[in-house]
């Protein structure tokens, strides 16, 4: 069955056709590593991830690549704030970013490409680019002339009337001007020892060139997908397609895709507005990072959603009862090829997960199916939903692992019972309890285990 996808480069939903028969290779930008990853940031990072899952659904064999931004303006500023090295601050949110993942039943990426470590390739871009002319050197750094750029902005539909012969240096700035932008910025006192030796010039990669030359070095000149939260339309994305095929004289990348944003009253969830949410956040307040993923499915990925407590919370109920039910029903029951049809439609018409998801409501009520069906056809689902719906098993002695969201909620239940709060510690139990777990307050600490 086809798999159709938004093209923000075509702005209209395309058949997807790869660049190789039943394998698809995917480019995904990944976190700048200066602070812990908000909610609105795993938004993305569940996009993708469903993404891969969808094409594994349909039996692709994928490859998907992230990087790590582990050296820009931020990380810097970051590391001097706090007197630690850059290596030492971007390792430890590096591993929270990780952890995150997990929580989240976020799949690892098969490659995960640290910047700091692709130095190389991106200066033989550089010099490409120096060499091409499209570039050229000024007292601060390397830029690109975008006026010498083919199509430049294509992607975010730019108005190039507008454009300015300035040079910004900063990578993030607004639409209404686009500029040259740097793709190396020479040494300076800011930087302290982050400095790389460069035959045009010592100093460090701007944002843009990183991804540009990761993503070619992994996928080849052109890719299959690349795909980034809206925001990176412009500049990032606009200078990843100014940078590669200036160099390659290809096509960069076939399908572009976009997610939208989680706002916060209504407003971009975003660490310079001051109005983000950490996972952490979300457990303090007896969410599971999995009731989180499942409120995101019920969402489009290209629509914006506005966050609150309330409507996670209802996702959290919605989830526990699905597992609860899934529970009840014996194994051994074969998957529903009607409902597997509809299924397969609505995640292949460009991850329409919110259809997907009403679909496990629809076969639940429907009595023409068996109940061991319904669980085996469920479980099918859950392998693109990646909610572990029929992780517990169905007799206590099985039990080895407890699952991520209910040790979630045991941690919650510790703090709150910290704080003296037991109200929210009895609440968090109970809730522990109809996931089928107790927890076992003994002299040896707290534990949990099935009931
Ligand atoms: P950063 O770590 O800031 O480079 O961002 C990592 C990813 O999160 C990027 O793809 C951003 O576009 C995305 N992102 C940032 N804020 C939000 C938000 N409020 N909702 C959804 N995605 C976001
Ligand atoms: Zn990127």
């Amino acid at each position: 069955m086809e798999i159709r996808l938004y093209n923000t480069l075509s702005r209209v939903t395309e058949a997807f056709k790869p660049l190789k028969e039943r394998e698809v290779g995917m480019y995904h930008c990944g976190p700048t590593v200066y602070d812990t990853p908000h909610i609105g940031n795993y938004r993305t990072f569940v996009m993708n991830d469903l993404l891969r899952r969808v094409f594994e659904y349909n039996t692709f064999k994928v490859t998907q690549v992230m990087n790590i931004t582990d050296v820009d303006d931020k990380t810097i500023r970051r590391s001097k704030e706090q007197g630690k090295s850059l290596t030492e601050l971007t390792h430890q949110y590096e591993n929270e970013f990780l952890a995150g993942l997990d929580s989240l039943h976020i799949h690892k990426p098969h490659k995960l490409l640290r910047a700091t470590e692709s130095i190389e390739l991106m200066i033989a871009l550089i010099s490409s680019l120096l060499e091409k002319e499209i570039a050229y050197k000024a007292d601060d750094g390397v830029y690109i002339h975008i006026d010498k750029v083919k199509e430049y902005g294509k992607l975010a539909n730019l108005d190039l009337s507008k454009s300015s012969h300035e040079r910004i240096t900063n990578d993030e700035y607004d639409k209404e001007n686009p500029r040259d932008f740097a793709v190396w910025k020479f040494h300076t006192s800011n930087d302290g020892d982050i400095s790389w030796k460069a035959p045009f010039g010592d100093g460090r990669p701007g944002w843009h060139i990183e991804c540009s030359a990761m993503a070619m070095n992994a996928l080849g000149p052109t890719i299959d997908i690349h795909t980034g939260g809206q925001d990176l339309i412009f500049p990032h994305h606009t200078n990843e397609i100014a940078q590669s095929e200036s160099v390659t004289g290809k096509q960069y990348v076939r399908y572009w895709m976009h997610g939208a944003f989680i706002d916060m009253n209504d407003e971009k969830m975003a660490k310079s507005k001051g109005n983000v949410l950490k996972l952490e956040d979300l457990v303090e307040e007896s969410i599971s990072p999995l009731a989180y993923r499942y409120w995101l499915l019920t969402a489009h990925y290209r629509s914006p959603i506005n966050f609150t407590f309330e409507a996670v919370l209802a996702a959290q109920t919605a989830l526990i009862r699905l597992i609860a039910t899934v529970r009840e029903y014996h194994e051994g029951g074969s998957v529903n090829v009607e409902y597997q049809g509809k299924f397969q439609a609505a995640i292949n018409n460009d991850l329409d997960l919110p259809k997907a998801v009403a679909l496990v409501w629809e076969i639940l009520k429907d009595k023409k199916v068996a109940d061991s069906d319904k669980r085996a056809t469920i479980l099918d689902f859950d392998k693109v939903f990646g909610l572990d719906l029929g992780a517990l098993p169905s007799t206590a002695d099985e039990v080895e692992e407890i699952p991520v969201e209910v040790q979630a909620l045991a941690d919650a239940r510790e703090e709150a019972r910290k704080e003296k709060d037991w109200a929210k510690a009895d609440a968090l139990r109970n809730e522990i309890k109809e996931r089928g777990f107790e927890v076992i307050d003994s002299e040896d600490g707290v534990r949990v285990r099935s009931q």
